[in-house]
């Protein structure tokens, strides 16, 4: 997605070869209409697909998801990371290994909020070794609900991530691929948006 692209270009910063920062826009101070083009974006990629539920990580995930969710019409509902003491019958739970911070967290969703009849699409701000979106997916599928697909703002097509993902036959839609970071120079993946 050209729009996503030039934003990452103009103010996107590599740190440690592998990490990139876009705190400017996505994941700390947010651009809203961008948000909204990425949100159009996702819909026009998922339409018709029966989405009435929008599954995220807090923290980043919460902003892209709530615009999304007003696209789509439906609600969007956060996995939250716990500190282990809620963990009851109430909650969904897995665990997920955080990329950036090398933590292992427990994350729930309470049951209340995940169920058998939602269709749902998962988004995130990030798709690296594609941890997070395995934990939501297995939330998903604790829950008897049915995976319409996954949303990414940015893929590092360079992890490993993407690819497991799709070879399970997911519906994997990012909305910018970049396939090499090396030397602080970011390439994305062609795709016409
Ligand atoms: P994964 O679980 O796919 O390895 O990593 C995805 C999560 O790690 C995302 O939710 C995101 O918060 C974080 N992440 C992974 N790579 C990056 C990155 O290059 N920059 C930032 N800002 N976050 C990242």
């Amino acid at each position: 997605m050209k729009l996503l692209e030039d934003k990452i270009r103009t103010e996107g910063v590599v740190k440690n070869g592998d990490i990139l920062k876009v705190d400017s826009f996505l994941n700390h101070q947010m651009d809203a209409g961008l948000f909204r083009a990425m949100a159009r974006e996702w819909k026009r990629r998922f339409d018709g697909l029966g989405v009435n539920k929008i599954l995220t990580i807090e923290a980043s995930g919460i902003g892209l998801a709530c615009i999304a969710a007003e696209e789509f019409g439906c609600r969007a509902v956060f996995a939250k990371k716990s500190s282990g003491s809620n963990m009851d019958a109430e909650v969904y739970s897995t665990k997920i290994t955080s990329f950036t911070k090398g933590k292992v967290f427990d994350v729930i969703v309470s049951k209340r909020f995940l169920g058998p009849e939602d269709r749902v699409l998962i988004l995130d701000d990030f798709l690296a070794n594609g941890c997070a979106l395995e934990g939501l997916m297995d939330l998903v599928n604790q829950a008897g609900a049915t995976l319409v697909g996954c949303g990414i703002a940015i893929e590092k097509g360079f992890q490993e991530g993407g690819a497991r993902i799709r070879k399970k036959g997911v519906k994997l839609e990012s909305l910018a691929v970049i396939v090499s970071m090396s030397g602080g120079e970011i390439v994305f993946r062609e795709d016409g948006t």
